[in-house]
C-alpha cells in the first residue's frame, strides 16, 4: 500500500502542515521527555501523573501546555514557585524544528516521513533516559522495531527497504559488537551493549547509503559525547550521539534528492 501527499502541491496546505509538524513536535516532546524521566526512576509511565520535582504538587492540565505553560508560569512552579530547569522547554522547541525540518525537506506526506517522526520522538526519549542513567531503556528499542514493521506495511518498495535494513543492522550491529568486546577486553571492564542494539534497530530504516551517513556522523559525534562525558566525568553515554547521527543521515538523503533536483 503506497499513501503519499504532495506538501506543496498547495503551498499554503504546505506551509500549515509544516507549522502543524512544529506544534506536535512540541507537544510529544513534552510527552517522551516525561515518559523518559519516569522510566528512569522505575515509575509507572502510563498512569502515573506529573508532579513538581521540588513541592511534589500534581500538575494540572494548564500546567502542562508545552511552551506555552513554561512561558506563561515564567519558568517557575505555580504552587511553590521554584525555578523549573529549561532543559524540557529547550527539547520541545529543538523537537518542533526537527519535525517541521524533517516534513519540509521530505516534501512528502507517506510512510517514510511519519515512521522517521516517530523515531525523532523515541530517540529524544531514549537518548535523554541513557543521559540521565546510562542505559537505553529496552523498552524504547522495541518501540522502534514496532515502528519499522509497521512503517514496512505501506512502502512501495518493502522487499528492498526490508532486505537492505537487514543486512545493514547486521553488518553494523557485527561491527560494533566486535569493537565493544574488543574496547572490554582491553579496559578489563564489564561493556554496555545498549547502543549496538540501538543501532542495529536504527540501520533497519537506512539501507546502505544512509547507513554509512550515519555511522561516519555517529563516529564522529561518539568522540565529541565521550570526551564530553570524560571531562564532566559523568558516565558515557552514546545514544545521543547514535541518534543525531541517524536523523542526519534520515534528512541527509532528502537533502541529497533535493539538491539533484535543483542541479
Ligand atoms: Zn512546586
Amino acid at each position: 500500500m503506497n499513501l503519499s501527499y504532495p506538501l506543496f502541491d498547495i503551498p499554503f496546505v504546505g506551509i500549515y502542515l509544516i507549522v502543524l509538524a512544529f506544534l506536535f513536535g512540541t507537544v510529544f516532546a513534552s510527552f517522551i521527555t516525561c515518559t523518559a524521566w519516569r522510566v528512569v526512576r522505575g515509575e509507572d509511565w502510563m498512569l502515573g501523573h506529573s508532579h513538581c520535582d521540588t513541592c511534589g504538587h500534581e500538575l494540572s492540565t494548564a500546567d502542562l501546555f508545552p511552551v506555552i505553560s513554561y512561558i506563561a508560569l515564567k519558568g517557575k512552579c505555580r504552587y511553590c514557585g521554584s525555578k523549573v530547569p529549561p532543559r524540557d522547554l529547550i527539547f520541545e522547541i529543538i523537537l518542533g524544528i526537527v519535525f517541521a525540518g524533517t516534513l519540509a525537506l521530505h516534501g512528502v506526506v507517506d510512510a517514510a516521513v511519519i515512521s522517521a517522526l516517530a523515531l525523532e520522538m523515541l530517540l529524544l526519549g531514549l537518548s535523554l533516559a541513557d543521559w540521565d542513567s546510562g542505559v537505553i531503556p529496552n523498552g524504547f528499542l522495541a518501540a522502534i522495531l514496532v515502528v519499522w514493521i509497521m512503517s514496512a506495511g505501506f512502502r512501495p518498495d518493502i522487499s528492498r527497504f526490508a532486505i537492505e535494513g537487514l543486512f545493514a543492522s547486521l553488518a553494523v550491529g557485527l561491527l560494533m559488537a566486535v569493537a565493544t568486546a574488543i574496547i572490554g577486553k582491553i579496559n578489563k571492564t564489564k561493556m554496555n551493549y545498549g547502543p549496538t542494539k540501538l543501532a542495529m534497530c536504527l540501520m533497519l530504516f537506512l539501507g546502505f547509503k544512509g547507513s554509512v551517513i550515519a555511522v561516519a556522523a555517529a563516529i564522529v559525534l561518539g568522540i565529541i559525547f565521550v570526551l564530553a562525558c570524560k571531562s564532566k566525568k559523568r558516565k558515557i553515554s552514546l545514544a545521543p550521539a547514535i541518534s543525531i547521527g541517524f536523523v542526519i543521515a534520515f534528512i541527509a538523503k532528502d537533502v541529497l534528492a533535493l539538491l539533484s533536483v535543483a542541479v
